[in-house]
């Protein structure tokens, strides 16, 4: 027996969904509840103890205890075996990270480094004041642990003793971000001094950097980050996404704030779907790392009249990804952040996110705080704005319908607005306030309908493999069967990577094209896909990359979806030439739910 049949052997699945959720039994050896990863009324989640299985007939997904674990915990494979281990008493050969690859150590060594400062602020006299800070910020000891805030104290010599004498040496804390090179050259100083610290997780809760926030001295910069390092890209990080992640999915929302202490009081007082960008524009990276998760994204605003423009032009990009942008407001007297509106009460902030609104809706509701409707100019402000944000409305019959309304309260006739959509480009519906520079455009760009499914679907899967961070979960049907199979491929390695081996993205590609197992027709599709990106993509930039793949993967969902329907009408026409009702609505019910 291997391992992991062993560690299985030694455990009932049942008792380990058990400790998640609560099981009621259906059927022989068969246990139901509601699914922890989708939102639902009516259980849907099955637990089968004779095959030690799950399955979810609403995500259809399932799997052994192991997939179970990795799933609701958020973990990779061997993580969540390590953990089941641990309880089936199964010690599992060693892994020793001394001899892995630097990745592994660094991750080890932040690890280890944001342990040694947790530490220190928990016991060291030193932190006596940012012990008072985050107890007066209300941050209980548990979220402190959970979130595993630390001191860097002003002198780091024991603590570099510490990582000495854990085998890491000068040169790994560099390269881990933690220290810099004197500029005489020889020796290292540490970064971050006196600071209370926020480790940064990546989405399997490695600890990939920090922020250190200054407390006492006003001289210096508030914020100091890790530098961008092997492990730490900013672009690519949201705070809190780790701990937020499946209840994301579950809520199939994502609520972004700005700062980290906004993230983390929310989730003390259990609004748990919440990450923080802190404080830049939300990146492409960043917002493709939550498509894995979800479509629709709340947005928090506490910026300031004058950075409004600017922050809704920041949301161009999820609005080229196909997100719903959804907009949580409040008064800003109770509280100028999250953080505050919390501390004051936590129901204030559920309100605020159970009352967000469209983001059209809540331009057209602010037009009209923000500008008299009553003076010609008031009316021409009130006008712009929301025509600004009625582009983007992708369905004409709902843009008009704004439009009516907006006529309607203005007093004006329709057709001058919508003369006035055509006649303005984006360009003169800037404000003073919206300097911010233009996100770049594609160098080229494929016209989408030329190209064959075929094509597409080629086109799509040159560019993960190029770029696997772009890669997210899709629906698309694959009509091209070599297609399917590199796909499911691809999903698969980044769900469970192979054990031992570093599920980084960018590995990915290597990864699958150096599998032995490949089958034959796969293997040249790969060949033929790194040359066809090669081709495509040699010169372009990752924005322009970026923006293709959301055309591409709109334009083959489209085809999807018309493909399925005249599948389904053809269904129909049988169904109704043998009389089968049953099957009819069956189909009818298919067919609904394609959108
Ligand atoms: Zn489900």
């Amino acid at each position: 027996m291997d391992t992991v049949e062993e560690v299985k052997s030694r455990l009932d699945i049942v008792d380990i969904v058990g400790e998640y959720l609560p099981l009621k039994p259906a059927g022989t050896g068969s246990f139901r509840t509601n699914c922890p990863f989708h939102n639902e009324k009516t259980p849907s989640f099955f637990v089968n103890r004779s095959r030690q299985s799950w399955h979810c007939f609403g995500c259809n997904i399932g799997g052994d205890m192991i997939s179970f674990v990795q799933q609701i915990e958020g973990l990779d494979f061997i993580d969540a075996l390590e953990h089941l281990a641990g309880k089936a008493g199964v010690t599992l050969p060693s892994y020793n990270p001394q001899t892995s690859g630097l990745k592994k150590r660094l991750q080890a060594l932040n690890d280890y480094a944001a342990k040694l400062m947790r530490h220190v602020l928990i016991s060291d006299p030193e932190a006596g004041f940012a012990r008072q800070y985050v107890a007066n910020r209300g941050v209980d000891d548990l979220t402190a642990d959970l979130w595993r805030l630390g001191y860097a104290p002003k002198d780091w010599h024991s603590l570099e003793k510490k990582f000495y004498a854990q085998g890491y040496t000068a040169d790994e804390l560099v390269k881990a971000g933690l220290a810099s090179l004197k500029d005489s050259g020889s020796g290292i100083y540490f970064r971050f001094r006196e600071r209370l610290m926020f480790p940064i997780s990546d989405a399997m809760g490695h600890v990939v950097g920090f922020t250190g926030r200054i407390l006492s001295q006003e001289k210096v910069a508030k914020y100091v980050n890790t530098p961008e390092t092997i492990l730490y890209k900013k672009s690519m990080i949201l705070y809190g996404l780790d701990k937020a992640k499946t209840d994301i999915k579950r809520e199939d929302l994502a609520i972004i704030v700005e700062g980290n202490m906004d993230a983390i009081t929310s989730h003390q007082f259990k609004v748990t779907n919440v990450v923080a960008s802190s404080g830049t524009a939300l990146t492409q990276d960043q917002l493709q790392l939550l498509k894995r998760y979800t479509g629709n994204i709340a947005i928090s605003f506490d910026s300031d009249e004058a950075g409004l423009a600017a922050t809704l032009r920041g949301l161009d990009t999820a609005r080229q990804m196909d997100f719903n942008i959804k907009i949580i407001s409040y008064d800003q007297n109770l509280g100028k952040d999250p953080d505050e509106l919390i501390r004051k009460d936590v129901k204030l902030w559920q309100e605020a996110v159970s009352r967000a609104k469209p983001i059209m809706e809540w331009i057209y509701a602010k037009a009209f705080e923000l500008y008299p409707a009553t003076t010609p100019d008031g009316k021409k402000k009130i006008a712009q704005f929301v025509l600004n944000e009625c582009r983007y409305v992708a369905h004409p019959v709902e843009r008009d319908a704004w439009i009516g309304k907006l006529a309607k309260a203005l007093d004006v006739d329709p057709e001058s607005l919508r003369q006035a959509l055509k006649r303005q480009p984006a360009a003169e519906l800037k404000t003073k306030a919206d300097q911010a520079p233009e996100p770049a455009k594609p160098a080229k760009t494929l016209n989408t309908q030329d190209k064959t499914t075929n094509e597409l679907e080629a086109i799509w899967l040159a560019i993960v493999l190029t770029k696997p961070q772009l890669f997210a979960k899709t629906d698309i049907h694959w009509i091209h069967p070599p297609h399917a199979k590199l796909y499911n491929l691809l999903e698969q390695s980044y769900n469970s990577p192979i054990p031992g081996q570093n599920q980084e993205p960018s590995l990915l590609q290597d990864s699958i094209a150096a599998s032995a197992s490949l089958e034959e027709d796969v293997k040249r599709l790969v060949d033929y896909l790194a040359i066809l990106a090669d081709r495509e993509f040699q010169d372009a930039a990752n924005d322009a990359i970026g923006l293709e793949f959301s055309n591409i993967d709109k334009r083959l969902k489209e085809l999807s979806v018309h493909a399925q329907r005249q599948s389904l009408e053809f269904q129909m026409r049988e169904a109704e030439r043998l009389g089968d009702t049953e099957k009819i609505n069956a189909l009818l019910e298919q067919f609904s739910k394609l959108t």
